[in-house]
Order: structure tokens, then sequence, then C-alpha cells
């Protein structure tokens, strides 16, 4: 694990967030590399699930809503973690995560009491000011837009709304990297069914399957996957059912999407009706960061003291490198440079004319771009370069007219 973090450091994918104020607990700022992974993981699902479908449409709700709508889909009184804290220390840990004595002293553990996970946040410029609270979840936004979108579409039951968006929870622990933040990023769909149970267990079936199906789609390795059903004393306050795609992570098996039955247990509390009944919603939720972190993870191997990080080329930040195999020949540089500008318009494309072309070859591995470019001089007589693949260090030439469409191809 230490790999990966010194990894997104060090190459721009992730910083602690604040750092140069002594960072802040829980928060995450996505560099160069890590904004662009993340905008790949969500265009490609946005693509799964919305574009490529015929009863999924999209929202982008706001972050901040009416506080009503917490009390009603019962978020102020049972959004909530078991706390305990340390006589001796002061630490606080999440009761189910601690056995009796604490983790950090091995001092007494309080009795434990309940923690809500709501962020609390305060509007307007006159006392007493207005309190509302950061999204514990981007659900709420969906339901609370149920009537607006089946009157502004032609959308029937059975179908679904998907978002993605940052939630915000007040997590006692946040910890193990990005896999435990205060801020982080969601890809949900809310799926509207009629309340019957073989309709509804039909279609938590499907979903399961096709959120899996994604995961592999991507190259995630199958046997660090897997399905687990939550028990009936740890399903969320609103599940009716619910079980995770779980990774097995360099610290254990973890969550990392949700598969829920809500029933209807959030149109009846916001009183929202479909003609004569009240739907009920399969959702899913995945986690922008955990994806991102466990992508990366999957992706990670070393190769004596090289690394590569073998992400799948459509979550790769820069599909290709372009390289003029000396940097001191204007004419290579020059071609290498025309290359460069006209793969731009249809690819991430990254450019590097620094050191020796093997140092700049594990440079890309390093971050995972799949395919690098050499201008050479055999290039100014038949405009052929090569080709390199990142997993097999394979080289192939490649006439420049044809290379947008080569990559393209392979991108499909
Ligand atoms: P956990 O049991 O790990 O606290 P949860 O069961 O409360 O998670 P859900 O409420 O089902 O999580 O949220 C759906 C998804 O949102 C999770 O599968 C995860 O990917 C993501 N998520 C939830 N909490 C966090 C967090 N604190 N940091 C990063 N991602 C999170």
């Amino acid at each position: 694990m230490e790999k990966i973090v010194s990894l997104c450091k060090r190459r721009g994918f992730i910083f602690p967030g604040s750092e140069i104020y002594g960072g802040l607990q829980g928060f995450w700022d996505y560099g160069p590399l890590g904004v662009e992974l993340k905008n790949n993981i969500k265009k490609e699902w946005w693509k799964s699930m919305v574009y490529q479908r015929d009863d999924v449409v999209g929202l982008d709700a706001a972050i901040i809503m009416n506080p009503q709508v917490w009390e009603a889909s019962g978020h102020t009184q049972a959004f909530t973690d078991p706390l305990v804290e340390c006589k001796k220390c002061h630490h606080r840990f999440r009761a189910d995560q601690v056995g009796d004595k604490c983790p950090d002293c091995g001092g007494e553990l309080t009795e434990s009491k309940t923690f809500n996970l709501l962020t609390e946040v305060y509007l307007g410029s006159t006392e007493p000011k207005q309190k509302a609270y950061l999204r514990g979840e981007i659900t709420q936004g969906v339901f609370v837009n149920f009537k607006n979108v089946v009157d502004s579409t032609r959308v029937e039951i059975p179908f679904g709304i998907a978002q993605i968006g940052k939630a915000f929870r007040n997590e006692i622990t946040p910890g193990n990297f990005t896999f435990r933040s205060r801020e982080f990023e969601q890809m949900e769909l809310e799926f509207f069914v009629t309340p019957q149970d073989d309709e509804a267990n039909r279609w938590f079936s499907y979903w399961k399957q096709i959120r899996l199906e994604w995961y592999l789609s991507l190259g995630m390795s199958q046997d660090k996957l897997r399905f687990r059903e939550h028990r009936p004393d740890e399903r969320a306050h609103y599940a009716r059912k619910a079980e995770d795609i779980e990774y097995q992570a360099p610290f254990g098996w973890k969550e990392f999407e949700g598969i829920h039955h809500r029933g209807d247990w959030d149109l009846s509390r916001h009183h929202i009706k479909h003609e004569d009944y009240t739907p009920w919603v399969i959702e899913t939720s995945a986690g922008v960061d955990r994806a991102a972190l466990f992508f990366l993870t999957d992706a990670y191997f070393e190769d004596q003291k090289r690394v590569i990080l073998k992400l799948h080329p459509k979550l790769a930040p820069y599909k290709v490198a372009v390289f003029p195999l000396v940097a001191n020949k204007p004419e290579l540089v020059q071609k290498a440079r025309m290359v460069f500008d006209k793969l731009r318009p249809t690819l991430r494309v990254a450019w590097d004319d620094r050191g020796n072309i093997g140092k700049r070859y594990y440079a890309q591995d390093e971050i995972g771009t799949p395919w690098c470019v050499t201008i050479d001089y055999q290039t100014l007589g038949d405009d052929t370069v090569t080709v390199r693949d990142r997993d097999t260090a394979q080289q192939e030439r490649f006439k420049v007219a044809d290379l947008d469409s080569h990559f393209l191809g392979l991108l499909k």
C-alpha cells in the first residue's frame, strides 16, 4: 500500500488535501493524472449506465438541499455510526471496528454512543443562520426530483435515474488512504420498479451482475472481486436487502459498491407516488474514489525495479506518449510535434523529450500509458513510426496517417 501512496504522490495522481498547512484528515486532492483517471472512470460509468441504455436518464442535483429532505429520509436520526473513545489517549474509534481495548495505547474504551455522519453547514448572512447539511449520500436528490423527471421525459417504470457527484460524511475514522474519506464522490443508479417481490428480486440480481461485469470489462482481476450479503443487523436504515461488491485490497476485503433494495422507503417518506402506487427502488451505489484506488492497486505490477501500471487503456490518464528519438535534432522534434498535434484532438497525448528513450518508456509505464510512439530517422523517409505496447514491450511500425484510427480502434 505504501508503494501505491508514494507513486500517487510522486507522479501526481493523489496528494494529501491542504498539505502545505499540515493537511486535513479525510480530505484528498487529485493531481494532473488523478483527475484524468477519475474522469475516465466516471465517463465509462456514465456511458454504460446511461448512454448505452434505453431505460436510464441522468441527473445532477444540488449538494445542499432543504434540511427537511434529511429529516424525511431518516438521515438526521439514523445515519449514524457507533463511537467509542479511549479514556486514556482520547482517540476515537468506530465501535464496530475495534475490540475491547484502545488499538493505539491499550487503554479502556468508553461505552459506545451513536454519532451522526451528516456534515452541518450554515447559510445566509443574518443570525440565526439557516442550518443545512452537505449531502451524506447523493441519492436523495434523485428521489426529490422523481416527479420532475417523470413529468419532463418519457420514462416508464421500470426505469432508472443515474447521478454522479460529491458526498460528505463526518467519518469517525477516515483512513486507508482515500478508502474512507470525509469528502468523496459517488456514482449511483436509482432504478424504479413496480412494488412486487418477484420484480424487485429480478432487478436486484440483474443489477448485481451488470455492475460486476462493468469492473471486469475494465480489466479488474476476477479473483479479487466478490459479493457479500449484509447481515440484517448491519443493513442501512433504508435497506430491505443489501449486497456489496468487495475488492481484495492490501488491507483486506473491502466494499467498493453497494447494491441495495430500498423498497418504498424513500418515496413514501417524501410522500411521492406514481399513478396509484409507490414504486420500489433498486440502487447501485459505487464510490469513484474507491474505484480509482482499487483500479490503481489492481493495475500495479513490479518487474524487477520497474513499475508498470497495467490500467485498462480506457482508464489510463494518457492514451499515447509521443517522443522524438533524440531531442537535439530539430527535424525529428518538428516531425514528432506534428504527430503529437495530429493525435491531440481525439486522444489524451503526453509529450516527452527528456533523457534517453528507455527512461521515457519506464516513466510512461509507471503512469499506465498504454502506447508510446517514437519518431526516428526512418520516419523522415517513409512517414512511419514505432508504436510500443506497455504490457508486451513489443514494437511495431505504423504509418503516421493510420495512427488515430489504430488507437481509436483499440479504445472501442
Ligand atoms: P462503509 O461500510 O465502508 O462505511 P457504506 O456501506 O456506509 O460504506 P454506502 O452508504 O453504501 O457505504 O455508500 C456507497 C458507496 O459510497 C460505498 O460503496 C463506497 O464506495 C462509497 N463510500 C461510502 N463512504 C465512503 C467514504 N467515507 N469514503 C469514500 N467512499 C465512500
